[in-house]
């Protein structure tokens, strides 16, 4: 039997699993072939793992053995920030070249379990720093829908590797939207889940009250499946959500929605007045129409202090950064580049160790945490964020979701922003919030715009409070059904 990639989902791969009528490894060698077609160009993979038919006929005896669940066998593309026990994990950054990772990280160690197949590593902008995928020590990587455009970042990897069908699904992670705007780049769904829903142990850390692993899948289902088999307290990760939030975050249905019986989406129309381009805009009218046919009720909302998210994210994103990057020092981790004495390995090390990004960024966020500074700027940013999550919590207290576009701009050309760092971070406007507030956020594709005769993909992102990431994906099937 043929398998067509465009259409597959997990669950009907599961369905053909059982029925007999494609296998595992059948399947695995299908993804295999359209990446030795197409990765050459569009660069999601770094490495395709060497073992792969194994793993999927590894996968198959469980199916024969009627062990097998919805994802055992599923095709999955992995970040390279997420450590698999015994393989190459990067971050795409040459300080952690011949880097091989001791232990699984939690996420990992729950899909092991379902008896995922870890198709290979994907690529991503350096620590997860920046929004186009330019950032990575391995080139970009490009837009499946047009290869001279972006693919979007930092998951942009993750997201090519799903819309390239590469892979079925993909994890990435997202701290200031990073698994959200390539998904809305490259047309496929990005979930970024409630902090603390899935542990991070094992996921490089970057700004770490912001940092959640997401999925990104062809469909809001699949990206469901994936986060269930992945969230639950971990006693490695403190910042993880007790089980007993898990019925309201995993189940089908929020029970926000359901006790409620109404489903209100709120649209700040106040933040979206500048910077957005007008068929972003149009697309996002559209999208709000689609919703009240549907019969959702649409309101007009305030967030007063939202207006800030982006100065407070690019205070407190390069802080917490600066502070976990200093473990890579040449000693502990990756690549040691010697001097003619430890200092001078240190700086060695990290001069040619870090990219151009992720050096402007230690940099930044040494500054802000610096006596006399910590003050004017950490700190000051941390009771804005107290603000802006007041605004939240006052905003669900009358609405369901919050409804805005996901980027202010379609995918760009390829170097079209790399030498102005101000303009690439701006992009993120819409994306920031959800990971200061801590709240889930999905990023839903809405339809396509036309440029120099292609068809690029446009996201709509909806936000939910918190722990009631399962409404998030019951909205979206309602949009994209
Ligand atoms: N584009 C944002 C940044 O550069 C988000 C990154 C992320 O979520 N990892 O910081």
């Amino acid at each position: 039997m043929k398998i067509d990639l465009k259409t597959i989902t997990i669950r009907s791969a599961h369905d053909a699993f059982v029925k007999g009528e494609y296998t595992a490894v059948e399947l695995a060698q299908a993804y295999l072939e359209e990446i030795a077609a197409k990765n050459g160009r569009i660069n999601a993979y770094l490495e395709v793992f060497a073992d792969v038919l194994e793993q999927a006929k590894a996968a198959d005896a469980l199916i024969k053995a009627g062990k097998g669940g919805l994802l055992t066998g599923i095709p999955i593309a992995v970040k390279d920030n997420i450590l698999i026990k015994g393989r190459r994990a990067g971050a795409a950054s040459k300080i952690l070249e011949g880097y091989v990772a001791p232990y699984d990280a939690t996420a990992i160690t729950r899909l092991k379990k379902e008896g995922v197949v870890f198709v290979g590593r994907v690529n991503m902008d350096e620590f997860a720093m920046g929004g186009s995928n330019e950032n990575s020590a391995y080139g970009p990587v490009r837009n499946p829908h047009d290869e001279s455009r972006v693919s979007g970042g930092s998951s942009g990897g993750s997201a090519a590797a799903v819309a390239m069908f590469g892979a079925l699904a993909a994890l990435g992670s997202d701290t200031g939207g990073s698994v959200r705007q390539p998904a809305s780049f490259c047309g496929v769904v990005g979930f970024k889940p409630t902090y603390g829903a899935i542990s991070r142990y094992g996921l490089m850390a970057m700004g770490s009250s912001l940092d959640q692993i997401g999925t990104i899948a062809k469909n809001a289902d699949d990206a469901q499946i994936l986060f269930n088999a992945m969230a639950g307290h971990d006693e490695y990760d403190s910042t993880t959500l007790p089980e007993s939030a898990f019925g309201g975050i995993k189940a089908s249905d929020s029970p926000l929605s359901v006790a409620s019986g109404k489903k209100c989406v709120g649209i700040p129309r106040h933040f979206m007045k500048q910077g957005i381009d007008t068929e972003v805009l149009a697309n996002f009218e559209a999208s709000v129409a689609r919703y009240k046919k549907l019969g959702y009720e649409i309101v007009e909302i305030e967030l007063p202090n939202i207006e800030y998210s982006l100065a407070v994210y690019y205070v407190i994103m390069p802080a917490e950064a600066s502070s976990n990057l200093s473990r890579f020092d040449g000693v502990k981790y990756g690549a040691l580049k010697e001097g003619n004495d430890l200092l001078a390995d240190y700086l060695r090390t990290r001069t040619e160790g870090f990219g151009k990004e992720v050096r402007r960024r230690i940099m930044m966020g040494n500054y802000i945490l610096s006596s006399g500074y910590y003050d004017a700027y950490y700190a000051k940013a941390n009771l804005v964020r107290d603000l802006i999550k007041a605004d939240f919590d006052e905003a669900f207290k009358k609405v369901d979701f919050i409804l805005t576009p996901t980027s202010p701009v379609p995918a760009f050309k390829i170097g079209e922003k790399s030498s102005d760092p101000l303009q690439m971070y701006l992009a993120d406007i819409f994306t920031v919030t959800a990971n200061l507030v801590g709240v889930p956020a999905i990023s839903i594709p809405s339809g396509f715009v036309e440029k120099e005769g292609k068809q690029l993909p446009l996201g709509i992102q909806l936000m939910a409070p918190c722990k009631a990431d399962a409404s998030l994906f019951h909205s979206a099937k309602d949009f994209l059904a």
